[in-house]
């Protein structure tokens, strides 16, 4: 250890005299406006924060690679999934949903799972969540949902009523509900569970085949949940368990890892497969399009500075690299608009300079000044045509990932349905052939608790009649008992 620490400066290097005491006239006397180290500090004090984000306040952040493990070529031209063995650093970040910065790690949520990869050919950030599905499939109800989820505009209060009511007027949410309602709604750390894209997006190989794929993270720790009553108690002892547990676990060098799985679709499928594949309501069953492992995530770093690295980290579903692009999921699309806005807006236009957000690679563009711009590449043009050496875009390389639509009128519309489409179906399928006899009745027990917090009688009605009987009878007659509905109140 150094035994003589540095002088204490101002933030423009100047040495200071005095840690303690403020400029005053006399020891009894006032304080002076001219004490501008003071003043700097202070100041700088009320600046310390950005705004957070609107949602997936808190999050937990560590550093590690991903490392390929199979052949994807056929599928994929994505430079840093090019060879078997070739790793990429990362950046990750798993996140509750609902709660803010200090709410309890381990309530009832879902979580989300950013990650972003340093590649060669720039950033590539995916950005999903511990369920393969989700709530809402049209960007126009997501923040509806996300209100629903938050506090009341009167009292700040956290409301089960508002969530109730919005879940069961929104049928289309009754499988995401399913998985947050079951044990997988309380990881027991951020080392048990998956990571999904949830959504679907597309691959395209060096010869320009397309195809339709979903990110499956599987933990290689094992999926591991606590109960409703373990998550409950949990709160009240520690209300960072979680990010504890992952610094932990990191700083004791017991890395956790993750095996990339992909589902892989090939691109004329879609018109035809039985459920709408680009329905984020929806996963695709495994019988159809199975997990194909191509690759292994470890986390192995801790952040040196939390806010810096994992407050200040943005991560954009617009982040794709070329062979990877969107797809017609409503939520990938309206969420590549989304995700960018918010860091322009948390922490400016030029967030992407920040170290956690930069490139490996240069950046060469015409973006131009704005706050805290403080890179440049010296006298070069800033505008595109020039005469003068400016960067190029290379059109012969480069095609913006497409596909193709029908001549149709522009409208506001439902998804297409395909023939199994049925909001029902696939929760129903999760209840009764996947979960085991303790899963289910965690599910219907945990369903009951939420629904009895504060949730008014005519929305406890319609959550069993139109919503859980409809995902299954059983489960809806459960739900039922459970609250004390009567059979003639149903
Ligand atoms: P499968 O039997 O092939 O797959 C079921 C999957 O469900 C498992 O692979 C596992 O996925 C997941 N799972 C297991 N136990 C639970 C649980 N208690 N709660 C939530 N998920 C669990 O069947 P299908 O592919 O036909 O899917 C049937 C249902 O399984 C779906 O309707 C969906 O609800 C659920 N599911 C399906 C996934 C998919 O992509 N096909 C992915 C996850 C869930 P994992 O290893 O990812 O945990």
């Amino acid at each position: 250890m150094n035994s003589q620490p540095p002088t204490t400066t101002t933030d423009t290097g100047i040495p200071v005299s005095s840690d303690e005491y403020s400029l005053t006239v006399g020891a009894g006397g006032p304080n002076l406006l001219q004490d501008t180290y003071l003043i700097e500090k202070i100041a700088h004090f009320s600046r310390e924060r950005v705004p957070d984000r609107v949602y997936h306040v808190k999050g937990s952040g560590a550093f590690g690679y991903f490392e390929v493990t199979a052949d994807v070529t056929q599928w994929t031209k994505a430079a840093f999934l090019n060879k078997i063995g070739k790793r990429t650093p990362i950046l990750a970040r798993i996140s509750t949903v609902a709660g803010e910065e200090g709410y309890p790690d381990t309530d009832r949520d879902v979580r989300g799972f950013a990650l972003k990869f340093y590649t060669e050919e720039g950033n590539y950030d995916m950005v999903g969540n511990n369920t393969p599905v989700f709530f809402v499939r049209d960007p126009m109800k997501f923040p509806d949902f996300i209100h629903s989820q938050e506090r009341m505009p009167d009292n700040g209060l956290r409301d089960n009523n508002m969530q109730w009511d919005f879940w069961t007027l929104s049928p289309e949410s009754a499988h995401q509900v399913t998985v947050l309602m079951s044990d997988r709604g309380t990881p027991r750390t951020l080392r048990h569970l998956n990571g999904y894209s949830s959504d679907t997006y597309m691959w395209q190989n060096a010869g320009g085949e397309k195809f339709w794929v979903k990110y499956h993270f599987k933990t290689e720790q094992g999926i591991q949940n606590m109960t409703d009553a373990e998550a409950r108690a949990m709160k009240a002892e520690d209300l960072d368990y979680h990010r504890r547990d992952l610094w932990e676990a990191i700083g004791r060098q017991d890395y956790p890892a993750w095996r990339l799985e992909m589902q892989i679709m090939p691109y004329e499928d879609a018109a035809d497969y039985r459920f709408n594949p680009f329905d984020i309501t929806k996963v695709w069953p495994h019988k159809d399009y199975p997990a194909i492992p191509i690759g292994r995530m470890v986390f192995n770093r801790n952040p040196e500075n939390f806010f810096a690295q994992v407050v200040q980290a943005g991560f954009e579903v617009s982040n794709m690299v070329p062979g990877i692009g969107p797809s017609p999921d409503r939520m990938v699309l309206g969420r590549m608009f989304a995700y960018g806005d918010s860091q322009r807006y948390r922490t400016g236009p030029n967030y992407g300079q920040l170290p956690v957000n930069r490139p490996l690679g240069e950046v060469h563009n015409y973006n131009k000044d704005g706050p805290m711009r403080f890179h440049h590449h010296g006298n070069q043009p800033v505008y595109a045509p020039n005469s003068y050496g400016g960067p190029k875009a290379d059109a012969q390389r480069y095609r913006d990932p497409s596909w193709f639509v029908e001549s149709a009128e522009i409208m506001r519309t439902a998804y297409q349905a395909h023939r199994d489409d049925n909001d029902f179906i696939q929760p129903g399928m999760l209840y009764r052939d996947v979960m085991t006899p303790t899963d289910r009745e965690h599910l219907a027990g945990n369903i009951a608790w939420h629904l009895k917090q504060g949730v008014e009688h005519f929305i406890q009605e319609r959550a069993i009649n139109d919503y859980w009987a409809r995902v299954d009878p059983d489960l809806g007659a459960r739900v039922a008992r459970e609250i004390g509905l009567t059979a003639a109140s149903r």
